[in-house]
């Protein structure tokens, strides 16, 4: 059955006006002439085996001199997240858990805050009880300092072992953006290997720990701790994220 509005212009004007040909057609056309959009975001990133240092406060504060040699910037280190930002996420459409992650980040440098956007998503690091040690690794940064998408970032992460309260350090890499190229993962396990190679290679490291990380629950935390005061969002935790020292139950 024809649809009469598809013929609403008239039957017998077959000599279309050459001035009206640019004009929208009045019915659906059979087939919809689709503008495509698209944006594909690559995030990757490697991390090692975690070793082993024999507890104490020294060795968090060296984390930065672990990127000797292999730091194409200035290392900035990260702490654990205290209680007030366990829901910081860096994803723009949640505003409260972005909010809360950018007031955590906002005055970092866009390095360090560009390889915590990487690790975080792809769950490479987590500053519920990582101190991160970070820097460019490889790759150029716009004229902002922002990395381009094929630099590589990223050092070392620390947490406190529950079991022990030795530290267990690893190497962590990371790139991405609106791009991928085929060699930067070769460079990152190249970047990997040489960072890794330093950690065995420092004072008080005590070989491979053999121990998973720890996986913080989705709690309240709450643990404050008795010596320097951080409020850890990691309810299982032994030991201070941030200090090392152990927690006191109530
Ligand atoms: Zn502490």
């Amino acid at each position: 059955m024809p649809l009469d509005f598809l013929k609403r212009r008239g039957d017998g004007d077959k000599t279309p006006d050459p001035k009206s040909q640019s004009a929208i057609p009045a019915g659906m056309p059979e087939e919809v002439v689709a503008q495509d959009f698209q944006l594909k975001l690559y995030y990757a990133g490697k991390s090692s085996e975690g070793v082993r240092f024999r507890a104490g406060v020294q060795a968090i504060d060296d984390l930065p001199k672990l990127l000797g040699g292999i730091a194409r910037n200035e290392v900035e280190v990260v702490e654990p997240l205290p209680m007030e930002f366990a829901q910081a996420v860096p994803q723009i459409v949640r505003p409260s858990e972005a909010m809360q992650w950018l007031n955590a980040h906002h005055q970092l440098s866009p390095v360090t805050r560009h390889a915590l956007l990487v690790l975080e998503s792809i769950d490479a690091v987590d500053l519920a009880f990582d101190t991160f040690a970070c820097t460019l690794l490889d790759g150029e940064t716009d004229t902002s300092g922002y990395p381009e998408y094929s630099a590589v970032v990223g050092g070392v992460a620390a947490h406190w072992d529950e079991a022990t309260g030795d530290l267990i350090v690893r190497a962590v890499v990371g790139w991405g953006g609106r791009g991928v190229r085929g060699d930067t993962d070769r460079i990152g396990q190249r970047l990997l290997s040489a960072i890794l190679s330093n950690v065995l290679a420092s004072k008080g490291a005590l070989g491979f720990a053999g121990v998973e990380r720890p996986v913080p629950s989705a709690g309240r935390g709450g643990l404050v701790c008795a010596h320097c005061g951080f409020a850890s969002g990691h309810e299982r935790a032994f030991y201070c994220p941030k200090c090392g020292m152990r927690l006191l139950r109530g």
